[in-house]
């Protein structure tokens, strides 16, 4: 067998660039990834000989597809969905799937490649993937979302299976959503099974899987404040976002005593001085969610806040901070002024929130910070969840789900202090992740061989 090369990491990302071109979001979270695993696998040729990071950072496979439905004027739509299927080294491919006109293959490969690191660090066997398409649901009557899922799924059904590929949601894919897709998938194979998760409790769907990510999302926060002494009670929050992840987050916040001052849409973001109650927080699900409104008419609802046009929340003082929308939306800028307005902490419930430049400057600041990878895990976790209770053909109940989540959490946390830990007072949340995540899946994949 011939050694790989033992290239350094500048001439790696040049690969990477040169193979992945036209494709900066994909390029990012590679980047990111491979600064801290080169580090780590400098003394441990089997990593290299094996081309280990180089075949991770290759999907085993993408499947691409043309999506046609049908919209209420009668009108044939055409579109493009797609399936990547990054890694099943430690388990079936698992990861959402996403709805929204900034779907590109470039997004949904960034966003299989971490959900693989995310698995593993969940420590439930699962492989990483992720789907979608450029498919805009905002504005689309139930019917035509119903049609679209339909149709997606007709192409879908074909590559995914219980133990092959288990997509579940993400941003623009909701019960609903997922509703629809199960049902197709069930019409097409006259099989019921636990091919998708996030599924209405009726049709085995697993309690607190709504509130999974967001919650577990502030469960590591807290965890991070822990090995500082510090909890968040008295603490304020400034929050992106306001979907399933941002919400309850929030509402998560507020339990553990924190106040939210924060958030947000693609419109623009709410500053509420006096805290996002609860009963603020139940109002924004049912405006977001049932009735598909703006984040804007918070300010007509609730006195004494104000709404910012076009502009993220991150000039909020604060003093912890959850971007929970999308890709991208907190940049260097951003970080410096958080970190400049006293913001000790940092948790990512979206995805690749904050640019590699951002990422930057919450390390060289040495704050709390932990990347999505990590601190978004809750939600996947508990769709493994639901897929064991699946193959058990049995539902737990919500005591023994919330406590398996806080385990989970704590767990992904301690993997991060293991491979992380810099000084006595320092931990790479980043570093920690990136390099536990990764050596659960090499360890599997040298076991494999070639
Ligand atoms: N889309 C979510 C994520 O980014 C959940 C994936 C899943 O439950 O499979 O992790």
């Amino acid at each position: 067998m011939s050694k790989g090369d033992h290239v350094d990491l500048s001439r790696f990302i040049e690969g990477v660039k040169k193979r992945n071109l036209g494709q900066p979001e994909f390029v990012q979270a590679v980047q990111e990834v491979a600064e801290d695993i080169f580090d780590f696998i400098a003394d441990k040729p089997d990593y290299h000989d094996y081309q280990i990071l180089r075949r991770i950072a290759e999907p085993d496979r993408i499947i691409s597809f043309r999506v046609c439905w049908e919209d209420d004027n009668h009108n044939i739509r055409v579109q493009r969905g797609w399936r990547v299927q990054n890694n099943n080294s430690i388990g079936p491919y698992k990861g959402g799937i996403r709805f929204h006109p900034s779907v590109t293959e470039s997004v949904l490969k960034f966003l299989a490649f971490e959900q693989t690191f995310k698995n593993a660090l969940t420590g439930l066997p699962m492989g990483g993937g992720k789907g979608g398409a450029n498919f805009n649901p905002k504005g689309k009557s139930d019917h035509e979302v119903m049609r679209f899922c339909q149709s997606f799924m007709t192409e879908l059904y074909r590559h995914v299976g219980a133990d092959v590929d288990v997509p579940a949601g993400d941003i623009g894919v909701g019960g609903r959503e997922i509703g629809y897709m199960f049902g197709q998938y069930k019409r097409i194979t006259n099989q019921f099974t636990g091919v998708l998760t996030g599924k209405g409790l009726e049709y085995g769907g697993s309690l607190i899987r709504p509130e999974a990510t967001g919650y577990g999302a502030v469960y590591f926060l807290a965890n991070m404040l822990k090995t500082k002494g510090q909890d968040l009670k008295g603490k304020t929050a400034v929050i992106s976002g306001s979907g399933n992840v941002a919400t309850h987050a929030a509402e998560k916040v507020t339990q553990l005593g924190g106040k939210v001052l924060t958030l947000s849409d693609s419109g623009g973001f709410i500053h509420d001085p006096d805290g996002i109650s609860q009963e603020k927080i139940d109002w924004i699900k049912v405006h977001k969610t049932k009735r598909r409104g703006r984040i804007e008419d918070y300010v007509s609802e609730f006195k004494g806040a104000t709404f910012t046009a076009g502009k993220t929340p991150w000039g909020v003082p604060c003093d912890v901070a959850l971007p929970c929308a999308t890709q991208n939306e907190l940049l260097g800028d951003d970080a410096r002024t958080l970190v400049a307005n006293g913001c000790i902490a940092v948790a990512e419930g979206a995805n690749m929130p904050t640019d590699l430049d951002g990422v930057h400057v919450f390390k060289a600041a040495k704050i709390l910070y932990a990347p999505g990878k990590a601190s978004n895990a809750g939600g996947v976790a508990v769709s493994g969840l639901e897929m064991s209770q699946n193959s058990e053909r049995r539902s737990w109940k919500e005591a023994e789900l919330q406590q398996l989540l806080l385990d989970i959490m704590e767990g992904i946390h301690e993997r991060c202090l293991a491979y992380g830990r810099v000084s006595d007072d320092y931990v790479d949340y980043v570093k920690g992740a990136n390099v536990a995540g990764f050596k659960k899946v090499a360890d599997a994949m040298l076991a494999y061989g070639v």
